[in-house]
């Protein structure tokens, strides 16, 4: 555990070694950088007498660890068939085999610093979906795999309150709640957006929900961003064309991401391949369902949803 702990952070960029999570207003605004999908992770109950461990580290967990633990997964999450939840989160999508970011600059920094940097990067090292109380075996688990020989010794993160280095919690307390509040937040406010509609669709059939199932917790499904932008271009006519703008720009990134692959030559990356023409596919075909659609009325939070997407 790191009870008092900080980040001296030298941008080497070796934590941004693949897209990050974005809130949906951060993926249309930078709906040109990153290709979306949708991931689906099991969120498992917690319980007391519970040993929760990561790397090197445990805690074991008391009845406040599972009440901090249950308010947050009911605000964040949605509840599954087993009892659990379902993590369903909007999440940038690329070639493994790259083990980088596409917003990472040559220099080991983010294009996106001054732009907008996604919050759930601004929040690294912690982590905004588990309970502060559990931040001190968050920063436990990344210090040890920031120390692994292969990240060339970025050993960023600090016992104690390091000068020059960013505090992070002092005495088991996060310092700078901010960084995960936001996150927390637009998780939040996106669940009437596309969030809620999405995890309903999943465990509204038989089907789906064996599928949910059958993953394991801490496995992930991933599929297309389609549910997300159609569940958005209900809310109003603007939150339409601007899921169709997005899609056109996700279709031209698609087909310059694959064209970079096949320049690769690389025979292990012919799956991702092959589900990113899948994306492009449904895109498409959400695209000429889009075209065709009449929004009826606006929805009555049209108003806070355009501002939110940045389209007032
Ligand atoms: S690995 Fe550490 S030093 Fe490198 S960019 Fe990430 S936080 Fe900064
Ligand atoms: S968006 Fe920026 S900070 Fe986040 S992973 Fe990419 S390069 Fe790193």
């Amino acid at each position: 555990m790191i009870d008092t702990g900080s980040l001296a952070c030298t941008a080497c960029g070796q934590c941004c070694n693949s897209p990050p999570a974005l809130s949906l207003r951060e993926w249309f605004a930078q709906r040109a950088v990153f290709v979306g999908s949708i991931a689906i992770e099991r969120v498992p109950r917690r319980r007391a007498g519970e040993r929760l461990h990561a790397e090197t580290d445990a805690r074991l967990l008391d009845d406040d660890d599972v009440a901090d633990h249950d308010a947050l997964a009911n605000a964040l999450f949605h509840r599954a068939p087993d009892g659990g939840w379902l993590a369903v989160t909007l999440q940038g999508y690329d070639y493994p085999s790259t083990a980088r970011c596409p917003a990472l600059a040559a220099d080991g920094g983010c294009t996106l610093h001054d732009a907008g940097k996604p919050a759930r990067c601004a929040a690294v090292p912690l982590d905004p979906l588990v309970p502060d109380r559990w931040q001190p075996l968050v920063l436990a688990a990344r210090r040890a795999s920031t120390q692994a020989p292969h990240w060339r010794g970025a050993d960023c993160i600090r016992d104690g309150l390091e000068a020059g280095a960013t505090p992070l919690i002092e005495a088991g307390r996060v310092i700078d709640t901010q960084a995960l509040a936001r996150e927390r937040d637009a998780l939040v406010f996106e669940r009437a957006l596309w969030r809620d509609a999405v995890a309903a669709s999943l465990v509204g059939t038989a089907s789906a929900r064996a599928s949910l199932n059958a993953l394991r917790p801490g496995a992930r499904l991933t599929i297309a961003p389609v549910p997300a932008l159609l569940a958005v271009a209900r809310i109003s006519a603007a939150c339409r064309a601007a899921a169709i703008d997005v899609i056109d720009r996700q279709r031209a990134l698609i087909d310059t991401t694959v064209a970079a692959a096949l320049a690769r030559r690389r025979l292990d990356e012919r799956a991702i391949t092959q589900e990113l023409r899948g994306f492009a596919l449904v895109l498409s075909r959400a695209r000429d369902e889009l075209a065709n659609a009449f929004v009826q009325s606006s929805a009555p939070f049209a108003h806070d949803a355009e501002r939110w997407l940045g389209l007032r």
